[in-house]
């Protein structure tokens, strides 16, 4: 008998599989797809020499991911790059708001001096402070106590769990500050009036002035294959290529590790669970999907604004009003007119994306779940409108609509690239309220996926916090 068994191969199931591996127990990952991954595969979707990645893109939680930090993964084949800007947003008048590297360059480059002084005083002391605050986000909720010290952790506390909009609003005058904080806490996929946005927007520009907004050279499968490469060091193995149906598919071992969300768990253990459990697995929310597009380019994208060009990530929607009113269309179930888009153009830092002269895009915006909406032509009429002449740079382009990124990727229900709306309530029950949440009452079965604390994005500490339940609880102490 094995000791694990890991199920599904994104950034959770590898560190889940390597933590298990690192205290050398017998470990084997099952995945469905031919290629390991999940939400860190890239692939040729478009032409001959072009390299997209298929899902995540921009790596802020890896590189500061207390678990990848202590891996040897460059060893491994991993090398990252840093642009020294996080994030650009253009406005129609053709000024654009940066959020660079430095806090300093930052707060001078905004457009109102008073919002330069607030910027500072609201995120430098927060900044001194990001490692233990990291710590207490990335850690499993409520089972420890916080590393911060009580006033820290208030005054983190009190800004974050506001809505976005509002505090934009009251906090800043200038059209800069406001859309960036907008921009950034768009990418909870929550209405900018919900708690608690303002803290994915706050974290995010903690990340950008500490670690930057990072990205592996040559495509995010390179993180997925260091990690591979290094569990396969420790002993582990890797079936690609099988459905886990049922837990008939899976060979017996002392426990099985799922990087899934709660509705596939439903349909593989059927009614092994308690009624109580299942019913909260079924109660679970998932939210809006998203409609992504790549692009094969004859040239970088022809921004009026060249400031767009220092940064990787680019928002394009203007100000945060439109992208408050595009993440509220997405909610009553609607496509907004001028949907907010996240765009990135890694290949302007990264040559070996595309053949010599070419580059890629890559950008999505929201959508509501499930939608087969074909949302080409608003993408392209959005970014035109700050990249005129852009249109004309396509060589070739391949979109997924949310039904098909399901297809893809089972565990994107609907369209939902989190795992589930990661709202107040959801931050914290996740998939269910409980002191482990990565335990579920069958012995020795545990969920590992970003269904669980923390959540989504590549930073894997949702399977390395299910990986250390699964040997507390289940696996013999001998081989630690
Ligand atoms: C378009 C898009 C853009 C994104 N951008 C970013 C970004 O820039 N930065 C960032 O940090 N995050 C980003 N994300 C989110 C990030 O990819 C996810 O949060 C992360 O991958 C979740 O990791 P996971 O391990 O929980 O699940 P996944 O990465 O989804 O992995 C689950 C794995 O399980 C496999 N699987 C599913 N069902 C079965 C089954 N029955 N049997 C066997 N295997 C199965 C799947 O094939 C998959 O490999 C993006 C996601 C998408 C889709």
């Amino acid at each position: 008998m094995l000791d694990a068994v890991v199920v599904g191969s994104g950034p959770n199931g590898l560190a889940a599989a390597i933590v298990l591996a690192q205290s050398n127990f017998d470990t084997t990952i099952y995945e469905s797809s031919e290629k390991i991954g999940g939400g860190m595969r890239s692939a040729s979707l478009t032409l001959p020499g072009f390299v997209h990645d298929v899902c995540s893109s921009v790596h802020p939680l890896a590189l500061a991911s207390p678990f990848f930090q202590k891996l040897p993964l460059e060893k491994f084949g991993l090398s990252w790059v840093k642009p020294d800007a996080a994030l650009a947003n253009p406005f129609d008048d053709g000024s654009c708001a940066v959020l660079y590297n430095s806090l300093e360059e930052t707060a001078r480059s905004l457009d109102r001096i008073s919002d330069s002084r607030k910027y500072s005083e609201l995120f430098l002391p927060k900044l001194k402070n990001f490692q233990p605050l990291l710590h207490d986000v990335l850690g499993p909720v409520g089972t420890r106590l916080p590393t911060l010290n009580p006033v820290q952790l208030i005054s983190f506390a009190l800004n974050s769990v506001k809505p976005v909009h509002s505090f934009a609003k009251n906090e800043f005058q200038g059209k800069d500050a406001r859309a960036l904080l907008g921009g950034l806490a768009a990418h909870s996929m929550l209405r900018l009036e919900d708690r608690p946005t303002m803290a994915f927007a706050m974290i995010f520009v903690l990340l950008a002035h500490s670690v930057g907004w990072p990205f592996p050279r040559g495509g995010s499968q390179s993180i997925a294959d260091s990690l591979g490469r290094y569990f396969e060091s420790l002993g582990g193995k890797m079936v690609t290529g099988l459905e886990v149906k049922s837990l008939d598919d899976l060979p017996r071992s002392r426990v099985k590790l799922f990087d899934l969300t709660p509705r596939q768990l439903l349909k593989i253990f059927g009614s092994a669970f308690p009624a109580n459990y299942s019913k909260s697995l079924r109660s679970y929310r998932y939210g809006p999907g998203v409609f992504k597009l790549d692009y094969a380019l004859d040239s970088p994208i022809p921004w009026k604004s060249s400031e767009c060009l220092k940064a990787s990530t680019v928002h394009v929607c203007g100000d945060l009003d439109e992208i408050a009113l595009s993440e509220q269309t997405v909610w009553e179930g609607k496509i907004a007119a001028r949907p907010f888009v996240i765009v990135t153009q890694n290949s302007l830092f990264d040559s070996s994306r595309a053949p010599e002269g070419k580059h890629t895009a890559w950008a999505y915006c929201h959508i509501p779940s499930g939608s087969g909406a074909d949302l080409t032509e608003r993408i392209e009429n959005q970014i035109e409108r700050f990249a005129p002449g852009f249109k004309s740079c396509v060589l070739a382009r391949h979109s997924f609509t949310a039904i098909e990124l399901e297809k893809y990727n089972a565990n994107y229900v609907g369209g939902d690239i989190n795992g589930g709306v990661q709202d107040l309530w959801q931050t914290f029950a996740r998939p269910v309220l409980g002191l482990s949440p990565y335990k579920t009452p069958l012995k020795g079965i545990y969920i590992c996926s970003s269904s669980t604390p923390p959540g989504g994005g590549v930073h894997g500490m949702c399977g390395f916090h299910a990986a250390i339940a699964a040997i507390k609880n289940d696996l013999p102490s001998s081989r630690r």
